[in-house]
């Protein structure tokens, strides 16, 4: 007999095996600050054509920190920090699931 299909346990499966594609996640914030530099001959001292300086916002040992990103790495630091948001995402829909496992279960007991 075929067993009948469980879309949550379907999707908590999905998510949990793609959970190995986050390794390389990142916590905190991504920042762009537009910042002059202060040469009187630079581009960007007519206050338009600004400099990019890349940081991630971050707490250590519970203290805010913001840490330049060097501007060739930018891109991979972004889609890194990126990950976390799409990790903790896969998270709470797994203990989504979970807990409503968890409340179907306790309702039978009580049956
Ligand atoms: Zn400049």
């Amino acid at each position: 007999m075929k067993r009948p299909r469980e879309p949550d346990l379907e999707l908590r499966g999905k998510l949990i095996r793609s959970l190995g594609a986050f390794r390389e996640m990142l916590p905190g914030s991504f920042v762009e600050r537009k910042r002059a530099c202060g040469r009187p001959n630079c581009h960007c001292a007519d206050g338009k054509r600004l400099h990019s300086q890349f940081q991630i916002s971050v707490l250590i040992d519970g203290k805010p920190k913001a840490l330049n990103i060097p501007v060739d790495l930018a891109e991979k630091v972004r889609q890194k920090i990126e990950m976390r948001q799409r990790f903790d995402a896969a998270a709470a829909t797994i203990c989504g699931v979970n807990l409503k496992r968890f409340l179907k279960e306790k309702e039978q007991r009580q049956a």
